[in-house]
């Protein structure tokens, strides 16, 4: 069993912009650790961002965000990557849909993936949603995920677990699965 950590959407725009989650700062700390460790541990590091055309379906719910090119799109400085993770940019709200990003996980053999970032209820749920669907075992970090209100991010949680058979953990389940102490 390998797993993949993915970095979902810390970028500008959802963490200092207009569609912030008011929590976002506060999970930068748990997903550091989980990607440092995980790089320590050379399991594969992907971040999916937003990187949205002008005529992306989902501008008509939110308007203009995370704009191709923009200052918003860019995936905040604490979290840069390195040189040996993953960077796959995406138009929806799923990491899974048009990024190739099941294919790469694939080459590499992962079959489980450890989800952090933002939305808790949008695009981390429907990151997992294809997750479950394509056959991965999953791992939603609870320390390292948030949402607009803590109404939204218990909600999704408790739908991932019960609907896509995702397993909620915490940040320290999250660095023992990495280190090969947690199934
Ligand atoms: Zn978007």
């Amino acid at each position: 069993m390998k797993p993949a950590v993915i970095v979902i959407d810390m970028l500008e725009e959802f963490v200092h912009g207009r569609l912030k989650s008011p929590q976002a700062e506060s999970i930068i700390p748990a997903i550091k650790k989980i990607v440092d460790t995980a790089r320590e541990k050379r399991i594969p590091v992907v971040y999916v961002a937003d990187n949205h055309t002008p005529y992306d379906p989902e501008l008509k719910v939110w308007g203009q965000h995370a704009m191709a090119g923009s200052s918003e799109a860019e995936i905040i400085s604490e979290l840069e990557p390195r040189e040996t993770d993953i960077v796959l940019y995406k138009r929806s709200y799923s990491g899974f849909r048009d990024t190739g990003l099941d294919i790469i996980l694939r080459n590499m053999s992962v079959d489980k993936v450890v989800l952090t970032g933002i939305h808790t209820h949008i695009c981390v749920l429907h990151t997992a949603w294809d997750a479950f669907y394509l056959g991965y075992s999953i791992y939603v970090v609870k320390d390292a995920v948030a949402a607009f209100s803590e109404k939204d991010h218990e909600y999704a949680l408790e739908y991932m677990e019960k609907v896509y058979g995702a397993k909620v953990i915490t940040l320290d389940e999250a660095l023992k699965l990495l280190e090969g102490r947690f199934e």
